[in-house]
């Protein structure tokens, strides 16, 4: 890959989370959060698919959903299997073919207590909840920060899993609004044109995209159009990084397919990071603020957050 690579340094110290320099399985418990530092434009977050109890926190409730809109409509303790799994070996995959490696934000933490693809008010009911859905969030932010800095532009992809078509990989972009530096600088083949993100993962026909890549003007699905992560860190309200959910089918996610599988998404996103991030011209500006073409959005129980508002996008 490119030149342009972040220099190796410290992770930062978290609140609730340590950061092991190694997928490698050890003694040492599992951080609540993983996290680690990359060295390309790329964070990989995966908020769904961990199991661990967050010691003194409380089991959500819903209840700050009930008080917000009235029925728990947008409430759920689902637990996305293996996310975490394709997060961590699509890293180790993009490794093998760069010689360098995503940032990665990964919850070890159950959903029960904390739901980190939702708004501080609906995301925990609890102090300790808090601390830990600080350390993911600041992840997040920590790596983008970093990102924009060196390269001008960047990626989140954030990976979930959905109980529906079992083949389905359900595209989560608010309709295009949270991918919308990249449509507005290079065009929906961005994402899915020949080099475009989408397709190459597409190719050969064994992976299902929802919309269909050639469906441009298709509205996706709207109760899996993207989450909170995917809307507060993507370009929805301006700026150069963009963000993107994808909701995955049980094949891709049963522990024998993830092999071939993140095989596949790298096949997508190498190309992807080197032709859009790292070697697109960085004489861009910051895109001007406005509100996103369509922020359609039906409740629904899982990774959809109601549409916010651009100036809530940007609080910290
Ligand atoms: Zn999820």
């Amino acid at each position: 890959m490119g030149t342009c690579s972040l220099a190796l340094a410290d992770v930062p110290a978290q609140a609730a989370a340590t950061a092991p320099a190694t997928t490698t399985p050890t003694s040492k418990p599992a951080p609540l959060v993983y996290i680690e530092r990359g060295t390309l434009p790329l964070i990989i977050s995966a908020p769904h698919g961990g199991r661990l109890p967050i010691p003194g926190a409380d089991v959500r409730t819903g209840g700050n959903f009930l008080i917000k809109k009235g029925k728990k409509n947008n409430f759920t303790m689902a637990f996305d299997a293996n996310v975490d799994l394709v997060a961590l070996q699509l890293a180790d995959e993009i490794e093998r073919r760069t010689g360098q490696r995503p940032y990665l934000v990964v919850a070890n933490f159950s959903r029960r207590f904390v739901d980190a693809n939702r708004t501080p008010e609906e995301a925990y009911e609890s102090e300790p909840g808090r601390i830990v859905y600080e350390a993911y969030h600041n992840a997040i932010r920590t790596a983008r920060a970093e990102i924009i800095n060196e390269y001008k532009r960047g990626l989140l992809i954030d990976i979930h899993g959905h109980g529906g078509d079992p083949e389905s990989i359900i595209r989560g972009t608010a309709d295009w609004t949270s991918v919308r530096h990249l449509v507005e600088e290079f065009g929906k083949d961005a994402l899915v044109g020949p080099k475009g993100l989408l397709t190459p993962i597409a190719a050969g026909g064994a992976n299902k995209f929802n919309p269909p890549l050639d469906q441009l003007d298709a509205l996706e699905v709207p109760s899996l159009n993207g989450g909170f992560i995917t809307r507060q860190y993507g370009s929805y309200a301006g700026g150069n990084f963009d963000s993107i959910q994808f909701e995955l089918g049980n094949r891709y996610r049963k522990r024998e397919n993830i092999p071939p599988f993140v095989k596949q998404l790298a096949d997508g996103i190498v190309p992807f990071v080197q032709t859009y991030i790292i070697d697109a011209p960085r004489t861009v500006g910051v895109l001007a603020t406005t509100g996103p073409a369509s922020t359609s959005q039906a409740a629904g129980p899982s990774d959809a957050s109601p549409a916010t508002k651009p100036a809530e996008l940007l609080a910290p």
